[in-house]
């Protein structure tokens, strides 16, 4: 089958591999369409690939072709997502069902063949049906729209209160349809370019603030003053990572979704937001719960297939044939392309 194969940093070919095998308990998919995900490119270009070579890809969707020994309840020809990860279902976290804290996982795309080929084979636990009304394109975003809903819910999200989402890349779009779709009774959108403002108000924020021209220790305009009741980080820059804490309501809680890129410090003023507001600050890691892969991943399924989750404008750029890989990671790295989606041509 062909294959998008990292040989070694920065050498991306579109060639020949073996299939992979389909093993007792798993199912094979023929891919229809692969993500590249924001912690993709470092493993491309920076040296970060578990090892080399290796086929990418964790975000993901397309069609069951085999079905493994002893796998129930899937048939071939079924529209299907898979979850990456691939947790070990005994250790400690993995049996509280804490999966994404798991101490002895592999993971679909990093530490295991991944999805930008012709087939991925996958554990049968770890597939999630989409049904066909789903279109390729948006089911393979289903990964980002989980982390988002699991954000919320490590934040013990609750309607009717009002919620800051800060940035607008996939992650924060499908964050802000979450909170409106869970009830929250405001959304505010914080972001930096006018794109991704524009999306979010496509993904139905109240309000979309940009951060651009705003001293640093100061609230951007257009941001309620008494704060929110949850504030999801979802971007990892330093400005939004500060913001947060200044962006909350007394009493409110804090989810950093987004991981820090580089060192930060946090100033006496900001920290003690902490503790003059008596607010909750928290992570979140991945999109897992029990039972596996959890309702992050069954919602996420089903709000697609209702409509109540959209593919907005704005929140993939451009989608490349699978053959192109190459040119796409290239255009990402230049900043000529933002998040993009490759295709496999006969699906
Ligand atoms: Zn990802
Ligand atoms: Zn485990």
């Amino acid at each position: 089958m062909k294959a998008v194969v990292i040989e070694n940093d920065g050498a991306v070919v579109y060639k020949d591999i073996p299939q992979p095998d389909v093993r007792p308990g798993t199912v094979r998919i023929k891919v229809a369409v692969c993500g590249i995900c924001g912690s993709d490119v470092p493993r491309v270009f920076d040296h970060t690939a578990h090892s080399y070579p290796i086929v990418l890809g964790h975000e993901f969707a397309g069609v069951i072709e085999t079905v493994g020994e002893g796998v129930q309840g899937l048939t071939v020809g079924e529209h299907v997502t898979a979850a990456p990860l691939v947790p070990c279902h005994a250790c400690a976290q993995c049996r509280r069902g804490n999966y994404s804290l798991c101490e002895g996982y592999s993971f679909i795309g990093s530490r295991e063949q991944g999805a930008m080929a012709e087939y991925v084979t996958v554990p049968a636990g770890n597939v999630v049906k989409i049904g066909e009304s789903i279109p390729f394109e948006q089911a393979a975003t289903i990964e980002p729209a989980t982390v988002a809903l699991h954000g919320l819910r490590l934040a013990r999200f609750g309607a009717g209160r009002s919620a800051a989402v800060l940035g607008c890349g996939i992650i924060g779009l499908y964050a802000v349809q979450w909170a409106k779709l869970l009830g929250a009774s405001v959304v505010a959108a914080i972001g930096r370019g006018e794109s991704g403002l524009a999306a979010a108000r496509a993904a139905g924020a109240d309000a979309a603030i940009s951060t651009i021209g705003c001293p640093e220790g100061e609230l951007p305009a257009g941001l309620d003053k008494a704060g929110y009741d949850y504030v999801l980080e979802c971007s990892g820059a330093g400005q939004t990572m500060a913001l947060a804490l200044q962006a909350v309501a007394k009493k409110g809680t804090v989810c950093y979704v987004g991981t820090p890129k580089r060192p930060m410090t946090f100033p006496v003023r900001l920290w003690e937001n902490i503790n003059r507001k008596e607010c909750w600050v928290t992570g979140a890691w991945m999109s897992y719960s029990a039972p596996f892969p959890g309702e992050e991943w069954t919602m996420a399924a089903e709000h697609m297939a209702t409509g109540g989750l959209k593919l907005v404008p704005g929140m993939v750029h451009k989608t490349y044939p699978m053959a192109e890989a190459a040119r796409a990671f290239e255009d990402i790295r230049n900043g000529a392309s933002g998040r993009c989606l490759l295709k496999n041509e006969e699906i």
